[in-house]
């Protein structure tokens, strides 16, 4: 036992010196940078829905003022501009292309943010001074314009933009690729986000940014190319850990010829993708969109001295790959009666979104997506429902006029006593997303949720004795205990 408490020991003693030697100080300019961001924010965009009419007086704003040249350099299939924008001289050519996937929009954001830094003048003028004397910085904001107005992933012909590199169908990937081999840039940052519910290993942090130096070929060599995209990686890898610490991770690095991060790695350009993931009660992905402004600040810098050249390759390992242990609500040690069995089981639920008609905002629906022992699994929320039984709940019927006047502390009460849906006893009630509510509406005049099972709607109760200790409303975790706090929408079914 004695022995077992040494070796605990000293493991913690290691990992705690580990925990040291990784906390490095940004250099004090970025510091001092972060510390101002709000100033650099673009107040224009407060959320990731942003269309190309309305990126296109923002990328004006900043040619009028002379910071940006801007080069037209395709036409997407849907008849919007790719605008290639210009600013710095350095020697150094760095490239950065955002959204070529059109629902993955966080760098975009931030890369607005960016301008309005690089483009001001204060007194953080000595760090873009070396940033803009060193580099040529060639940004091509919202690859895939068509696929941000529709909010989805692929191109109006329906092609993945990130598998066209080598046929080259679609006017988009054409754009990136002609301008890559016209400037030959020593270095690429391919800006993407990945599934919110991926997390840094198999641990509860989220993998809010994930990184990857792609491989150029099937046996994922390593050479000067790739090393310079790796070194420079772990020196954004240091920046983020010492404002999110364990929210980095590493993207998968198989080999794909179709990708252009892939494709670009083989023709010496240095490429780094930076995937933004999720990160805890930040749907629209705002404090991620400010991590993304300091990755590319720290790279930029180290770019400028060449200081990534001091990292070392082998800490790259210590990088936690991608993972699939989050669940958005982890329910564990739940006592479920089904089908008349009785046991204690885990549940994981996850509130798929739905996008509004016209993609410009998005709602969500919670369903169980998961029933049964899991190890290593996590949730954003978690409830430890050990001595809780899952137990349906109520309808409650009122007026219209009654539920309007219902106050979030009223909806509360009325959850305490078992009841998550509203049923007017005069008309139809609306379906689909209701905002700003604790309560769902129903026209049932039975709840539709009797038992725990996958895909079912995440509407229970959880119970000690026969009374509520939570709620689980909508793909929500609701503490009873806690003061009353409307979400960001329940449902009308
Ligand atoms: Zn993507």
């Amino acid at each position: 036992m004695k022995m077992k408490l040494l070796i605990i020991f000293n493991l913690l003693l290691i990992s705690s010196h580990f925990a040291i030697s990784q906390t490095v100080q940004n250099s004090a300019a970025v510091e001092k940078v972060w510390a101002q961001y709000n100033k650099y924010k673009e107040p224009a965009i407060t959320d990731r829905f942003m269309k190309h009419s309305e990126m296109m007086p923002l990328i004006q704003k900043h040619v009028t003022s002379k910071f940006v040249t801007k080069e037209e350099i395709g036409i997407s299939v849907g008849d919007r501009s790719i605008n290639h924008l210009t600013a710095g001289r350095g020697k150094m050519k760095v490239m950065l292309w955002s959204q070529m996937h059109g629902d993955e929009s966080t760098a975009t954001m931030a890369l607005f943010d960016m301008f309005n830094f690089l483009g001001a003048s204060d007194d953080n003028d000595n760090l873009r001074k070396l940033i803009l004397d060193n580099l040529e910085l060639h940004f091509v904001p919202m690859l895939n314009p068509d696929g941000a107005q529709a909010w989805k992933r692929r191109n109006d012909l329906e092609i993945d933009v990130n598998r066209d590199a080598r046929m080259l169908v679609t006017p988009e990937g054409r754009a990136l690729m002609g301008l890559a081999k016209k400037l030959q840039p020593e270095i690429g940052f391919n800006l993407h986000d990945q599934n919110y519910l991926y997390s840094s290993g198999r641990s509860k942090n989220s993998a809010t940014i994930s990184f990857l130096a792609p491989a150029y070929n099937y046996p994922k060599d390593m050479n000067a190319v790739r090393k310079r995209a790796t070194q420079i990686i772990l020196a954004m890898n240091k920046a983020l850990q010492t404002k999110s610490r364990g929210n980095v991770a590493k993207y998968n690095d198989d080999f794909d010829p179709r990708c252009f991060g892939d494709t670009f790695q083989g023709m010496g350009i240095s490429t780094i993708l930076i995937e933004s993931g999720g990160f805890y009660q930040d749907p629209e992905k705002q404090f991620i969109r400010k991590l993304n402004f300091l990755a590319l600040l720290t790279a930029f810098e180290s770019i400028a001295t060449a200081s990534y050249e001091r990292e070392a390759l082998k800490d790259y390992d210590l990088i936690p790959e991608n993972d699939n242990s989050l669940y958005d609500v982890f329910v564990k040690n739940v006592t479920i009666n089904k089908e008349g069995h009785e046991f204690k089981t885990n549940l994981g639920i996850n509130r798929t979104q739905l996008k509004s008609a016209d993609n410009s905002s998005m709602t969500f629906s919670g369903r169980i997506a998961e029933l049964g022992d899991q190890e290593l699994i996590f949730g954003y929320d978690e409830i430890d429902a050990t001595g809780l039984k899952f137990t349906p709940a109520k309808i409650k019927t009122m007026t219209r006029a009654e539920w309007d006047k219902l106050n979030p502390q009223q909806e509360l009460d009325l959850i305490k006593e078992g009841y998550l849906f509203v049923k007017w006893l005069n008309g139809k009630s609306p379906t689909g997303a209701i905002k700003n509510r604790l309560l769902n509406l129903t026209n049932n005049s039975e709840n539709q949720v009797q038992a725990a099972g996958i895909g079912q709607n995440a509407e229970f109760l959880l119970t000690r004795d026969g009374k509520p200790v939570y709620a689980v409303i909508n793909g929500y975790k609701v503490d009873l205990n806690q003061p009353a706090k409307v979400l960001s929408n329940t449902y009308g079914y």
